[in-house]
């Protein structure tokens, strides 16, 4: 892949220099373009972070690196530092959980092939989902979601949601989720994702930094969560969203915690889908708490910024 010059050479390991404030650069680290689930291009992406004041932006588009090489030209052209990034789809005790990868290399072969394996079975598990949703008297599904997809590699529950959105089963894909797409419900189909440990893998062998992506959203008891987070730090994870557009204002405070206990950098990410469709925009999230290792304090690139947000 070629990557314009500064913004595809191999991320080299962070540098002992800590920023004079990473509290209040405006980092947007998780969101996502049409080679995922997202609705915008991944030029568009970029663009529009860059109207909303971002200073340094990861695309994690899901399981996929291929956004990344024409995000990083457009961010190039705007003169926004773009971090290469990923979020990778993992099976935890028959839950699915996200890693996400940043600062990592999309042409290390390690990621590459162990990405493709993981986006393999989404075409079957569309296929079922359809077949689900059939039988609950919703025909045509997939052909309807496809119209929604950007990249065939990459078929998700979001397409179908937009599907079912447009023919008026629902008002909006937060209810589709809930009614159709969730476990127990007729479209939801359970899938075998990566591991954890292999997914920490791959971001390492990429020479990236693996963060817990959203931790509110998984329904573990506190016991569980525990353990995940636990294991997840010893496979090599080194952070942890907090300020996540997946969280609420409370999980912000919940999770800044668990940031401290267990000794992971925090991140901050809008989850950023589609202007409709998500709660934040891109860079529209508070600050991360004073009191909270930003995960980014370290990383050379941003060492020469000045602090554009204010504390909420
Ligand atoms: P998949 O990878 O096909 O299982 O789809 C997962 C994606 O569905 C997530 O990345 C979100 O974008 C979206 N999603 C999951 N749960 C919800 C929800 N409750 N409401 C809206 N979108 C959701
Ligand atoms: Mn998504
Ligand atoms: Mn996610
Ligand atoms: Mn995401």
């Amino acid at each position: 892949m070629n990557l314009p010059a500064g913004q595809g050479r191999r991320p080299g390991p962070a540098t002992s220099t800590w920023h004079p404030d990473p509290w209040h650069l405006n980092v947007d680290l998780h969101c996502h373009s049409t080679v995922s689930d997202g609705t915008l291009e991944p030029r568009e992406v970029v663009r529009r972070a860059h109207r909303n004041g971002v200073q340094a932006m990861a695309l994690t588009d899901h399981d996929e690196v291929g956004g990344l090489a024409e995000a990083a030209a457009e961010a190039g052209t705007l003169g926004l530092c773009f971090i290469p990034g990923v979020e990778v789809s993992v099976s935890w005790a028959e839950e699915t959980i996200h890693i996400v990868g940043l600062r990592i290399d999309p042409c290390n072969e390690t990621l590459v092939q162990g990405l493709a394996g993981v986006r393999g079975g989404r075409q079957a598990r569309a296929v079922e989902m359809a077949d689900g949703l059939a039988q609950a008297g919703i025909e045509g599904a997939y052909e309807g979601a496809l119209r929604y997809v950007g990249n065939p590699d990459l078929i998700s529950r979001s397409h179908f949601a937009r599907y079912l959105v447009e023919i008026g089963a629902c008002s909006d894909v937060r209810q589709v989720f809930q009614q159709y797409l969730v476990r127990g419900k007729p479209g939801y189909v359970p899938h075998r994702w990566a591991r954890l440990d292999e997914a920490v893998e791959w971001i390492l062998a990429a020479g990236g930094v693996a963060v817990l992506a959203h931790p509110a959203r998984y329904r573990f008891d506190e016991t569980r969560l525990w353990a995940l987070v636990d294991q997840f730090r010893k496979a090599g994870g080194r952070g942890i969203e907090v300020v996540s557009g997946s969280h609420t204002e409370a999980d912000f405070v919940r999770f800044g915690q668990w940031s401290r206990d267990f000794g992971l950098a925090a991140s901050r990410g809008s989850d950023f889908h589609d202007p409709a469709e998500s709660t934040y925009d891109l860079g529209r999230l508070p600050c991360l708490p004073h009191t909270l290792e930003p995960l980014w304090a370290d990383w050379p690139e941003l060492a020469d910024m000045q602090p554009t947000i204010a504390d909420a």
